[in-house]
């Protein structure tokens, strides 16, 4: 059953609602819908409102980009954390298994909120000079 809503908002406005739906897993457009059956099995479209998630090659690069980012955020703050802690003599065997380790688990754990966040980025950036409504 799709259902949209025709409220119009501004450009900010739309971002931060979007992303705060994003870091609950739910469609950016009406924040009802689940965009993932299980972890890593998205729906194609929402089940209320009707918005299509995947919208073709190459529209996940940018979800993509946020994931990298995170995973390289992971790993600077974590051998940022483990050498303040460990200092003035850090054990780099540890140092450096635990940094790996978080910057190779991080990504996998947020890949779901890299897509969320991605649809509410491009949506939101997408929809800033049209008149579309929310
Ligand atoms: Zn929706």
């Amino acid at each position: 059953m799709t259902q949209p809503v025709t409220e119009p908002i501004e450009y900010n406005h739309r971002w931060w609602r979007g992303a705060g739906r994003a870091l609950l897993l739910r469609c950016p457009r009406c924040g009802q819908g689940k965009v993932f059956l299980r972890m890593m099995f998205m729906n194609s479209d929402c089940s209320h409102c009707g918005l299509e998630f995947d919208r073709g090659h190459g529209y996940w690069l940018g979800a993509m980009m946020f994931n990298m980012a995170f995973g390289m955020g992971t790993l600077i703050v974590t051998l940022v954390l483990l050498l303040w802690i460990t200092s003035p003599d850090p054990n780099w065997d540890v140092v450096i298994i635990v940094s790996v380790g978080a910057a190779g688990i991080g990504p996998i754990l947020f890949f779901p909120f890299s897509r969320t966040l991605w649809m509410a980025a491009e949506r939101a950036a997408r929809l800033k000079d049209t008149a579309e409504s929310e």
